[in-house]
């Protein structure tokens, strides 16, 4: 892959060479060139953890103690020392009582056991617990029929998190799962990466925004919206420069503004290939900007590139190919550009597809799926119908992409086909 070529010398690449066309570019390659040309943000930030969800780690969290930092019960039950079972003993004098968060009253002695609730810690000398449900109890004493194996029903000291291990790198994206292991070594407060700031307007003469009445010709500004759903379930620093017309002028001075104090900048229409638009030229005056014809459906064209310090995508302006291409080129992008160093990609499921599509081979198609439980309890997925890249309430109905890789072609009704779910960014 060409990818050792700089963003400007590939700007300038007018003629396919190598293995890099501008106008047929594969989906995969098309994310490693994005890839190649990221610079991450490199500011940090010390946060609290109640604003560290959805954050980016930039240092690395260890543990500083065990979790749990003791042996405790898993059940509650009686604690004792399997050795004094291996006598023939089945009955044990209860000595002493073992809470959670408390410490042991009474005492553990040897041939003896204690009660002992779930969390406690098991008592010195003790070594397996008894749910309470398999003693009877007579007395003082604990009559134990089957005692179960030594060291059952105990959590060990570490057996979570080991004292200086690491717990999670620089780079990880913190998840509610994350929050609770960094609180569980009593860490309050984690160094992230500062928020990325993305500005992002609509183009086009066509557009009008929510507000206005609509003269014949004229659509309403949805794109802004869908990206500001998108953009916002990111958990990024977002400003909304609004519909622009096309008009050099003020194209020009968005631009600008965007560049200014944005990471990225995104903007929906106005990049198709081969064109005469005002955003093209703009854009190969004021950055470094490549324009593809990805072969993919819906979502051809695609521009990419810097303008200053600012990362460009310029994204096509029919409804679902912004959303389609910002979920698998943005998305991932932006994951990157945020500090994560290795985002997942997101899972495909192979699932029985119940609808007939027509397909063409070499390209990609990101058909609007529904998954749904059959009458037996199967999940299975069909198409949303209309699959028009202007249709925007197949996106609202769909639950999944289904992807039709460039070597797939039509699919027969009944047959298997890879699904995408929407990862809770759409
Ligand atoms: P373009 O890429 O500018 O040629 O636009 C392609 C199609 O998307 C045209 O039908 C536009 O009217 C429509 N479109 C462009 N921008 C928006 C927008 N912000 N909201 C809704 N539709 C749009
Ligand atoms: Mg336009």
């Amino acid at each position: 892959m060409t990818t050792k070529k700089t963003l400007n010398e590939l700007a300038n690449t007018t003629s396919v060479c190598d293995d890099y066309d501008p106008n047929s570019m594969p989906v995969a390659q098309a994310r490693e060139y994005i890839k190649a040309f990221l610079s991450p943000v490199q500011e940090t930030e010390r946060v609290h953890l109640h604003a560290a969800l959805g954050r980016v780690l930039a240092e690395e969290i260890h543990a500083t103690h065990n979790v749990p930092n003791h042996d405790n019960s898993a059940m509650d039950g009686y604690a004792f020392n399997a050795d004094d079972l291996a006598q023939g003993t089945t009955r044990l004098k209860i000595t002493g009582a073992a809470f959670a968060g408390n410490a042991l009253t009474g005492k553990f002695e040897t041939g003896a056991c204690v009660r002992i609730m779930t969390g406690a810690a098991i008592p010195a000398g003790a070594d397996t617990v008894i749910a309470q449900e398999r003693v009877e109890i007579h007395g003082e004493f604990v009559q134990l029929n089957d005692a179960p194996k030594r060291g059952a029903n105990v959590r060990y000291a570490g057996e979570d998190l080991k004292a200086g291990q690491v717990v999670l790198n620089v780079g990880h994206q913190i998840s509610p799962a994350d929050l609770g292991l960094i609180a569980s070594l009593g860490i309050g407060e984690v160094t992230v990466y500062r928020k990325l700031r993305v500005s992002f307007f609509s183009t086009g003469d066509e557009l009008v925004s929510i507000g206005s009445t609509l003269k014949t010709g004229q659509i309403f500004d949805s794109n802004r919206y869908t990206l500001f759903g998108m953009l916002t379930r990111l958990g990024l620093e977002i400003q909304d420069l609004g519909a622009i017309p096309d008009d050099p002028v003020l194209l020009e001075k968005t631009l600008l503004k965007a560049a200014e104090n944005s990471d990225v900048i995104l903007t929906s229409g106005g990049v198709s290939v081969g064109e005469a638009d005002y955003m093209k030229q703009l854009l190969q005056k004021l950055g470094q900007v490549l324009f593809w014809k990805i072969a993919m459906k819906p979502g051809r064209p695609l521009a990419f590139g810097k303008i200053g310090n600012a990362h460009y995508f310029g994204l096509p302006g029919n409804p679902v190919a912004v959303m389609v291409t910002f979920y698998q080129f943005v998305r991932q992008a932006m994951l990157m550009l945020m500090g994560q160093s290795n985002p997942a990609s997101i899972p495909m499921l192979n699932v029985v597809c119940t609808s007939e599509i027509r397909k063409l081979k070499g390209r990609t198609e990101f058909q609007r799926g529904m998954l749904f439980v059959d009458e037996d309890g199967h999940w299975q997925v069909k198409t949303t119908g209309n699959q028009s890249s202007g249709v925007l309430s197949s996106m609202s109905q769909a639950n999944c992409f289904i992807v039709l890789e460039d070597e797939v072609g039509n699919v027969e009704a009944g047959t298997l086909v890879k699904v995408q779910l929407f990862d809770g960014v759409m």
